[in-house]
């Protein structure tokens, strides 16, 4: 899937098993590559970010990342931060005057974005 998402990776990939009709374990090692400039958010100019091919590993934690500064790193919220009626101390949930609440509802920030920003905050 990476192969075909960036050509040019040439990750080494394996035939489906004949016997059970699944995929072999074929990645022996991690490691991240970053995502060619053409995958950036044209309308923000976001950058394109980064994938992590992993040999199986079926969940990802987020180290070292408090719930107050995980809006950091969602670029299209952070320009917002500190615009709260509750300044920095804003959860961006339930607070009334939540400037990126109003973003989403304004069709600023996609609530695909915010509904996984709630998520990754809840699993903090
Ligand atoms: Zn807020």
């Amino acid at each position: 899937m990476l192969n075909a998402l960036q050509p040019g990776l040439g990750l080494r990939v394996n035939a489906v098993s004949q016997a059970t009709g699944k995929g072999k374990h074929t990645t022996t090692h991690q490691e991240m590559f970053l995502l060619q400039p053409e995958f950036s958010n044209a309308e923000t100019g976001a950058a394109a970010g980064a994938i992590v091919d992993t040999p199986g590993v079926r969940e990802f934690g987020l180290w070292e990342v408090t719930p107050d500064d995980l809006a950091l790193f969602f670029p299209e919220m952070r320009p917002l931060l500190g615009r709260c009626r509750f300044g920095l101390d804003c959860g961006h949930d339930e607070e009334p005057g939540c400037a990126i609440r109003k973003a989403v509802m304004d069709g600023q920030i996609s609530p695909r974005r915010y509904q996984s920003y709630l998520r990754l905050k809840e699993e903090l």
